[in-house]
């Protein structure tokens, strides 16, 4: 009873303790499988970095997820929910009475709103504490609403180096998943660059766990270098271009290939190249973002005469705007080396869809999610000469019901095959043949337009 006398049934604390921006050193890091590449060397960065990383097996542990969820939430979340319990119970059997759950921090970054992304790792909290062996089990939360600093997770003094590593790892990510769909339908063989995808993810693992702490960036790119020659020669030049699809959506959707019961590869098997939103698009917007709102207030606080928070303001907008020029610059030297290899595709960059978006005059950045890329996304590719879009996602995912529900008249106006796929984990019988059905008008259009030029003629005629 407090001193009202009132009985406070609820708490809160549970929600929020154990779960924040911790110290990530002398714990086990489980980090979550998002897309395959990106998660793996992210983890090899991180242990370069002397933090012991490691990525959780996925979608083993989809009947725990469904155990613990409603059917209400994300299917995101659900995944991830199966994913930690499963590995959280398999760890516990393994160990027996050495387990102890102090010793491992789940790695689950999270996103300031306005959709659910928020609270899913204050949901897993909850899980996690109806298991009393589980409860002291950390959520390490990294925010986008600082543009996910790192900031405490390590001794102060290399922080920035983990920083320009991690962020390294992304983009490298980015290109080796690049290759592989620039690759896989033309290749000389079936199964040569499935395998050749696999080889490259650890050999580029062992290049950033031996380099990354070191900031030994060219031995990095010098290895990957290596892997895109040998990609190149798993190309055979007597198979003619093929219809060009893009696609954008949920990033977690987009790139979780069980999750999309692997989208892309049916999309090649009805005769496609495929191009999928990079995860760098999303760091960027997210240091983007903070750039921008950083200025509104700047512009609003100089109008009201606050002096202080102008100030504040100022340094906000100092900081996140040399991290975006650092993070672009960084993006560009790495993709040019990439090209004198391999003709991967380009990436967008976040100015130019906010640009789009402002033209169209459809959405705007300040309603945020990632509706603010989808949707510029797919006009850009359809400007590019793109043969078809499509737009993947999980059932009632908010951001992306946005999406669609904007470009599809847009779509039709300019005659551009456009596909939405929404998924949750069931297996819908028409999937497929509404797939071919796609497929079938990309070809038609690629047959009456041609397709985009590659991109080493796009960056050598800029
Ligand atoms: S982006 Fe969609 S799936 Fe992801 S948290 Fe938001 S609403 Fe859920």
């Amino acid at each position: 009873m407090d001193e009202g006398g009132a009985k406070k049934v609820v708490s809160f604390r549970g929600v929020t303790e154990n779960v924040g921006r911790y110290n990530f050193q002398n714990k086990t890091v489980l980090i979550p499988e998002m897309n395959r590449v990106g998660g793996h060397l992210l983890a090899a960065t991180f242990r370069s970095f002397g933090i012991h990383a490691k990525v959780m097996a996925t979608y083993r542990g989809n009947d725990l997820g469904k155990e613990y969820t409603s059917g209400k939430e994300c299917y995101p979340c659900l995944i991830t929910t199966g994913d930690i319990l499963y590995f959280m119970k398999r760890e516990s059997e393994r160990l027996g009475e050495a387990f102890n759950a102090e010793d491992y921090l789940y790695f689950m970054p999270e996103s300031d709103g306005p959709c659910r992304f928020g609270m899913y790792n204050k949901y897993q909290r909850i899980i996690l504490n109806s298991f009393p062996e589980f409860r002291n089990v950390r959520i390490g939360a990294l925010t986008t609403e600082d543009g996910y600093s790192l900031a405490g997770i390590i001794e102060q003094e290399r922080v920035g180096d983990l920083r320009k590593a991690s962020y390294f790892s992304v983009i490298v990510a980015d290109i080796l998943d690049r290759s592989l769909w620039r690759i896989r339908p033309y290749e000389k063989e079936p199964g040569m660059a499935d395998d050749f995808i696999e080889r490259s993810m650890r050999s580029m693992e062992d290049a950033f766990e031996r380099y990354g702490a070191r900031k030994d960036f060219e031995g990095i790119l010098d290895k990957l270098d290596e892997i895109l020659e040998e990609g190149k020669t798993i190309i055979d030049p007597k198979i003619p271009p093929k219809p060009l699809v893009g696609i954008v959506g949920e990033i977690y959707l987009r790139t979780h290939v069980h999750a999309n019961q692997d989208l892309i590869r049916v999309l090649e098997r009805y005769g496609a190249e495929v191009v999928n939103a990079s995860i760098a698009e999303w760091i960027n917007y997210t240091t983007y973002d903070r750039l921008r709102e950083a200025k509104v207030s700047c512009l609003l606080n100089l109008k009201m005469l606050k002096p202080a928070r102008v100030k504040e303001d100022l340094r906000k907008i100092l900081g996140y705007g040399a991290e975006l020029a650092y993070q672009q610059a960084r993006q560009k030297k790495i993709y040019k080396r990439a090209w004198s290899s391999l003709d991967v595709a380009e990436d967008h960059r976040v100015s130019h869809l906010e640009h789009i978006l402002e033209e169209e005059d459809i959405y705007s950045f300040s309603a945020g999610t990632e509706a603010c890329l989808s949707i510029p996304g797919i006009i850009a590719y359809a400007r590019e000469g793109f043969n078809g879009v499509v737009n993947v996602y999980p059932f009632t995912c908010m951001p992306s019901t946005i999406t669609s529900a904007i470009v599809k008249p847009l779509m039709n106006k300019l005659k551009i095959p456009y596909l939405d796929t929404p998924y949750d984990d069931s297996f819908q019988p028409g999937r497929e043949s509404t797939i071919r059905t796609f497929m079938y008008q990309a070809t038609q259009h690629f047959n009456r337009r041609g397709r985009k030029m590659p991109t080493r003629a796009l960056a050598s005629a800029a």
